[in-house]
């Protein structure tokens, strides 16, 4: 039995058969291993612990190696001599490497050897040293074009496959590797290509070590100089062990390498890149034709493109584009197509003829890309510009229009008098609304009507009154806009009214000022309507004001009549006025009789209104260009223009007696008559100062009171003083 197992280890030790896993120490009979080895056409030696010869062959004599000792006894060293020190090292590394259990192959001086750990009888642990090379096999693979090698597998003590071992390589695997044949042989796979472990190539051979089935793979390894190439490497099991043939595909491999990364990048783009056939069969459909027209490219590939995109062209026709791809290789455009889902895409199109070689077109090649997001935002921008074009118009027009309203408060804040105001008024409405008309109204002060101020425009004629009740703006205080039957219509519109009308109420600290109201086809924007109602509010309520300080700073509050200080101003105007014209002018100076005693029997109030009945007197008498004035206290001064002595005294003693005879009710109760004095002086042709004109009037007066009240005196008749005396 332990012969049969020496035998047939020692028969297998070319083949490296390691069948014998369960127990990888051989038990040797030296005696028996001898008869059995002597049989073997290869040296086969037997060593001790100590490497000491135990048993050689026959074959030992003829094929041993060099180095080793020629005629060995038993007991000898099986060691090279001290003379190759390098040498004797190997012999003693591997030797005690298969002491310690380890199967190995080690290639000295270019002869293969295994070393398989054994147990001598009488002797104990040892090593039985055959060598492996065949050269029979060797001159096969040799002659291999491809790189082709042999491997035996490594195992550990409990058969565990833990690597495997270069036994034989041709110089075609030495070429790509970059090693030489010694260097590799008894190499272990592994130490040679460590990324087996990770890439599952060690895992497939062991596979194939168990069940014989050939390991194809593609393996890229680095060279001794670092230069990657690509194999493809072919395995099948070789006793235990494989034979590898490798087939150098670098050239292959980066074209494909080259081919997958262009087809990745394609599938990348966000264009469907799409070819067919010069009949339009498609060959080509990237991720992004998928992405975009919703077909993968297993369901078109093969197809004709017509059968799924329907395209639109929008400034050409299917067949112009054609002629101009055929003509010039190339057609650009936009076009419309039709998704899967039946939707309309935006798509800009760039279409080539794709040719061979000899320039002959072979097919077509069209890059689309959807413009769907580029068409939507053209749309947003156009319409931002389109806003912003509106925006500047727009603040253009406000510019202009504020620009009006604001020469319209420069021009009414100018103005004296409402007519003046009243044609400025018309004039900025006019320019600030010229495709409208309406007009202006101003209230009555006191009252619940408004007058006609200015109106503008070719509309509806203006009514010359209204009243509050006659307007809703007015009404609520709120701007009322109305179109044709649609709204409520105010009573001061006309019927025959056929256009919007917006009526602003001009309202001021509360009360009601006026009204402005516009009418046309439409209407102007509202803030300039209010602006412009503001303005015309403010002016004219300003000039109001400004009216009614001018008048209380020359009109007497009790009596209405012109106070002195205006009196004063006008005299002298009145008097160059007649000088000028050469026209008489008449001044008076009147003053009530005993008009404290009046007081002391009435009372203060009764005396006031005494006082405002007098001036309701001489409005009464006075014409046109007359003046009356309150001089003071119960004093009047009259100017009477263009009143010669005559007519004066004349109209002076009619006033008198009119006084005289005039009834005056206070509290219900009639007053007592009373009676005026009146001095005047007539001015002819005479060249006089307006005070002594006042002094004259005055002396007069005087004149009446001292002869007896209840008169009128003529400065000029006075008997007793000069004209020069009066004048003091
Ligand atoms: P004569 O005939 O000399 O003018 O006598 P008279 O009493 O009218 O004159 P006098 O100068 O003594 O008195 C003027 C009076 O006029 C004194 C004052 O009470 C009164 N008076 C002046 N201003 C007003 C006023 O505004 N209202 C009232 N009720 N009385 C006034
Ligand atoms: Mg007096
Ligand atoms: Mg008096």
């Amino acid at each position: 039995m332990k012969i049969k197992i020496a035998e047939k280890n020692a028969m297998a030790a070319s083949h490296i058969s390691l069948d014998q896993q369960e127990t990888p120490w051989l038990d040797i009979d030296p005696l028996i291993a001898a008869t059995i080895l002597n049989c073997l056409p290869i040296a086969v030696w037997i060593v001790d612990e100590q490497y000491r010869l135990v048993v050689a062959n026959t074959t030992y004599q003829r094929a041993r190696p060099t180095c080793m000792p020629a005629t060995p006894q038993a007991g000898e060293c099986m060691l090279p001599d001290d003379s190759l020190p390098k040498c004797r090292d190997h012999w003693q590394q591997q030797y005690a490497h298969a002491v310690q259990g380890e199967h190995r192959i080690s290639t000295i001086d270019g002869i293969t050897y295994y070393f398989q750990p054994v147990t001598i009888k009488h002797f104990g642990k040892g090593v039985l040293v055959c060598t492996v090379q065949d050269t029979t096999l060797n001159l096969a693979i040799e002659a291999m074009p491809d790189p082709f090698g042999i491997y035996t597998a490594l195992r550990n003590r409990s058969g565990k496959l833990i690597d495997f071992q270069i036994v034989a390589v041709n110089s075609a695997f030495c070429q790509i590797t970059g090693y030489q044949q010694h260097e590799l042989i008894g190499q272990r796979l592994l130490d040679l290509f460590p990324h087996y472990h990770e890439d599952g190539t060690f895992a497939d051979l062991q596979q194939l070590l168990k069940t014989g089935e050939p390991v194809r793979r593609i393996t890229t390894i680095s060279d001794r100089s670092g230069t990657p190439r690509t194999f493809e490497v072919h395995a099948g099991k070789f006793n235990d062990g494989f034979v590898a043939s490798w087939r150098d595909i670098t050239a292959q491999y980066q074209i494909e390498h080259r081919i997958r990364q262009q087809a990745a990048l394609l599938d990348q783009i966000a264009d469907a890149v799409i070819a067919t056939d010069l009949n339009y069969v498609i060959t080509g459909w990237n991720r992004g034709a998928e992405r975009i027209y919703g077909w993968s490219a297993e369901e078109v590939i093969g197809k004709p493109l017509g059968s799924f995109l329907k395209t639109q062209y929008t400034n050409t026709t299917m067949e112009e584009a054609a002629l101009v791809l055929h003509q010039t290789g190339c057609w650009e455009g936009e076009v419309e197509q039709q998704r899967r889902d039946g939707q309309i895409v935006p798509i800009h199109a760039v279409v080539v003829l794709s040719r061979d070689e000899n320039g002959t077109p072979t097919g077509i090649v069209a890059v689309n890309r959807d413009i769907s997001e580029r068409r939507h935002f053209e749309q947003l921008l156009m319409k931002a510009n389109q806003r912003l074009e509106q925006a500047i118009i727009d603040a253009r027009r406000q510019a202009a229009e504020i620009l009006l309203v604001n020469e319209l408060h420069d021009l009414l804040q100018v103005c004296h008098t409402f007519a003046e105001a009243a044609e400025v008024v018309a004039f900025g409405l006019e320019r600030l609304f010229p495709r409208q008309y309406g007009y202006v109204m101003v209230r009555q002060a006191g009252t619940a009507n408004l007058t006609l101020l200015a109106q503008w425009g070719d509309g509806t004629d203006a009514p010359a009154m209204i009243t509050i009740d006659q307007c809703w703006a007015l009404r609520r205080g709120l701007i009322h806009r109305t179109c044709p039957h649609e709204s409520i219509r105010c009573a001061h519109i006309s019927p025959n009214e056929h256009h919007c009308t917006c009526c602003i109420p001009l309202v001021v600290q509360g009360d009601i000022f006026g009204l402005l109201y516009i009418a046309g086809e439409e209407l102007p924007r509202s803030e300039l309507i209010v602006m412009t109602g503001d303005t015309i509010k403010l002016a004219l309520s300003n000039l109001a004001l400004r009216a009614t300080l001018r008048e209380q700073a020359i009109i007497d509050p009790l009596t209405g009549l012109y106070n002195r200080r205006y009196l004063e101003t006008s005299l002298s105007r009145e008097l160059h006025r007649a000088q000028r014209e050469q026209i008489p002018l008449t001044v008076a100076m009147i003053d009530i009789d005993h008009f404290k005693q009046f007081n002391d029997q009435y009372g203060h109030d009764a005396g006031d209104t005494l006082l405002r009945e007098l001036a309701v007197i001489f409005r009464e008498h006075l014409r046109q260009s007359d003046l009356a004035c309150r001089f003071g206290g119960e004093e009047f001064v009259l100017i009477l223009p263009g009143v010669n002595q005559a007519t004066a005294q004349t109209r002076l003693q009619h006033l008198r007696e009119v006084v005289q005879q005039r009834q005056i009710i206070f509290a219900g109760a009639p007053l007592r008559p009373i009676t005026i004095s009146i001095g005047y002086f007539t001015c002819e042709k005479e060249e006089i100062e307006p005070h002594i004109l006042l002094q004259r009037a005055d002396a007069a007066l005087y004149a009446a009171k001292r002869s007896g009240r209840n008169r009128v005196i003529d400065f000029s008749n006075l008997p007793t003083l000069s004209s020069d005396e009066g004048d003091k």
